[in-house]
């Protein structure tokens, strides 16, 4: 019944990453980031495969904390976008969720707030990301704020976001940590700096908490680096079968617009898998698709449910053969490199139509 076309999750290998996140983050605790249905990977059941190995998840949107909570699962969530209303305020003190404020309007809503028990909050510091945040000067008087605040659980944590981890040489990182060391200087408070390039590249921006994303799926947060690097396990694989197999002239074009054309008598392999399934339109000829045990090139335009391949040099490939995109087979940032994009955008964007499947190799179980 089923034309092949599947994701499956190796929930082992987030268990196998997020133990690398925790051994470069030391001392530091881990807020294990989930949002956008755990960059594709399934947010409950990564947070379920994490519990009690995370300090905490953090998501982006209060939506996905109340997901979460409402699969039962406790201890700290961190929600990265703060509130947007009172009815989201209110939700995240019934469900004690931690929210990250990034203006100074939302420290006044709060303190006008009537809430039915104190809110975990996190104030977010603009050094040099230019998205959200308080200007750093602006920065210790609100956090002396909102430390006084009867609507405020706990010590308000400092937060920043760095822009440009990804590429170590990049010196903007630094200015951005020094500007957050001075805007925050004396103020006694946890601070959290590093998403997953951070983490793994910056020993200075550990801080008190740190918020690996991408490194949790086994991809490399750095532009230039292949997961193994660093000792990452590609937790997602996208993968289908063979379709047919087919002799092609030279000279005739594949697929829609014909945008291809055989050079010379070839073996073509069409793919059950498209951009239906979540594989991206505009990967060009020549990106890279594991076909039974080896690379070959993709060829033509991909399509809504099919795509073809150059099987010449693979005499061997048969239909029903497996086919990877992205897997440990073939790292997601490699494709995602040739279609002029992230590893991140890709994993994110999966459709809902291939099934997927979660499975534990640790717990010797799938589902
Ligand atoms: C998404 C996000 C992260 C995680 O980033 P990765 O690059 O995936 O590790 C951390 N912090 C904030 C504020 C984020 O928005």
């Amino acid at each position: 019944m089923s034309r092949g076309a599947r994701i499956t999750v190796d929930l082992a290998a987030v268990r196998h990453n997020l133990a690398r996140a925790r051994a470069a983050a030391g001392p530091a605790r881990v807020l294990a980031v989930v949002k956008a249905d755990a960059y594709g990977h399934g947010a409950v059941a990564v947070a379920r495969a994490l519990a009690g190995l995370a300090d905490g998840f953090a998501v982006a949107v209060v939506e996905e904390a109340v997901a979460l909570r409402e699969a039962g699962l406790g201890g700290p969530i961190l929600v990265l976008e703060g509130f947007a209303d009172g009815e989201d305020l209110e939700a995240a003190a019934r469900l004690d969720l931690w929210l990250a404020l990034h203006d100074a309007g939302q420290v006044v809503r709060l303190a006008r707030a009537a809430l039915p028990r104190p809110v975990g909050v996190w104030l977010k510091v603009d050094t040099g990301m230019h998205r959200l945040g308080v200007a750093p000067q602006e920065a210790a008087a609100l956090w002396r704020r909102l430390a006084g605040l009867a609507q405020v659980a706990g010590v308000p944590v400092l937060m920043t976001h760095l822009a440009c981890a990804d590429d170590p040489a990049d010196p903007a990182t630094a200015r951005q940590l020094a500007c957050f060391a001075e805007a925050t200087a004396g103020l006694e408070a946890p601070r959290s700096i590093a998403n997953s390039a951070g983490l793994l590249g910056f020993a200075a921006a550990r801080g008190d908490w740190v918020r690996p994303g991408i490194m949790l799926y086994g991809v490399s947060p750095f532009t230039d680096a292949d997961p193994a690097r660093w000792g990452l396990r590609p937790a997602m694989t996208l993968e289908s079968r063979l379709l047919a197999v087919r002799d092609h002239a030279a000279g005739e074009p594949v697929g829609y617009g014909g945008t291809w054309r055989a050079r010379r008598p070839t073996r073509l392999g069409v793919v059950a898998i498209g951009y239906g399934d979540g594989y991206p339109r505009h990967a060009p000829n020549g990106t890279p698709v594991w076909v039974a045990g080896r690379r070959v090139p993709l060829v033509g335009r991909v399509s809504m449910d099919m795509l073809t391949v150059d099987l010449t040099e693979h005499p061997a490939a048969r239909p029903g053969d497996r086919v990877v995109l992205w897997g440990p087979e073939l790292p997601v940032d490699e494709v995602a490199a040739c279609a002029g994009t992230i590893g991140y955008e890709l994993l994110c964007r999966v459709t809902g139509r291939p099934p997927r499947r979660w499975v534990d190799e640790d717990a010797g179980s799938g589902s």
